[in-house]
């Protein structure tokens, strides 16, 4: 009897970075290069797949807010049913994979199957946000703490999780995911837990693709700005000090308007 091992392929969830498509790593590059089949999000960029052999097949399992095209097991059960296929799967996951991302669901239902996997970082969206947007997420006498949190959460999707609303007193720089639906909700929760009005607020949307926007105002005035100004989606709410130093560092958005003006000279 031939009690051979099929070999199955392997796995690598892959951190695509916040956007700008040459924001992956050398690694996660290499990942795509080799890939049978890339699985992917709505938030990565395209041209990254062209990356992927032209052979290779390109499976969409992204959702977005409101229309979930694959549940998460769906995407489990694909990805997994794709290695045991044999073949080499790049999972391919806008910002870092573990970062609010379900990447590590997707490792552990590849360690259940005992399928071989591999996680590559990627730069996520707040880090992305903060260098493209000029907001250092901490700087040296203004901010020497940093939290990550997201606002979604609730199943029934009318309200924003707050449950690390107390972080929001002790942590100097807050980098809220998903929420800017729920601005105002978000903004007048921290001023009820004592948060001054007057602290500095950025909504930076489409971080570090060319279409990046960051609104700037205060716990107080946020909200009406970022309405006025129809931010669309992705978008990343920073708080803190350090979202002063924008205006003198926000070097991306100056460098394309000063294009801008030049062609229309
Ligand atoms: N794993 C990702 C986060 C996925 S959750 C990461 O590491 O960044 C999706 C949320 O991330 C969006 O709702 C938005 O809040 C944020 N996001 C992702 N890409 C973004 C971008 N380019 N600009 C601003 N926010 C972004």
């Amino acid at each position: 009897m031939n009690h051979e091992r099929i070999p199955s392929g392997k796995v690598y969830i892959v951190g695509a970075g916040p956007g700008a498509p040459d924001l992956i790593t050398i690694r996660g590059l290499a990942a795509i290069r080799e890939a049978d089949v890339v699985c992917y999000d709505a938030l990565v960029s395209p041209s990254l797949l062209d990356q992927a052999p032209p052979g290779a097949e390109r499976i969409y399992v992204g959702k977005r807010c409101g229309c979930h095209s694959m549940k998460q097991e769906e995407v489990n059960r694909t990805v997994v049913a794709q290695a045991r296929d044999g073949k080499t799967v790049v999972r391919l996951k806008g910002g870092d994979p573990l970062v609010f991302g379900r990447g590590a669901e997707e490792a552990l239902a590849c360690a259940e199957a005992g399928i071989e996997f591999e996680i590559v970082p990627g730069v996520c969206s707040a880090m992305g946000a903060g260098s493209y947007a000029g907001i250092p997420l901490t700087h040296r006498g203004m901010s020497s703490s940093v939290a990550f949190v997201t606002a979604h959460g609730s199943r029934s999707g009318e309200s924003p999780d707050l449950g690390w609303i107390r972080l929001a007193t002790s942590a100097e720089t807050l980098v809220i995911y998903m929420g800017s639906k729920w601005l105002g909700k978000i903004t007048a929760a921290l001023m009820a837990e004592g948060i001054p009005a007057s602290r500095p607020v950025a909504v930076v949307s489409n971080a570090t693709n060319a279409s990046q926007t960051t609104v700037l105002g205060t716990l107080e005035t946020i909200a009406a700005r970022a309405a006025e100004a129809h931010v669309p989606a992705p978008a990343l709410i920073i708080i803190g000090e350090v979202v002063r130093l924008s205006e003198a560092l926000n070097w991306f958005e100056r460098q394309r308007e000063e294009c801008e003006v030049g062609n229309a000279k």
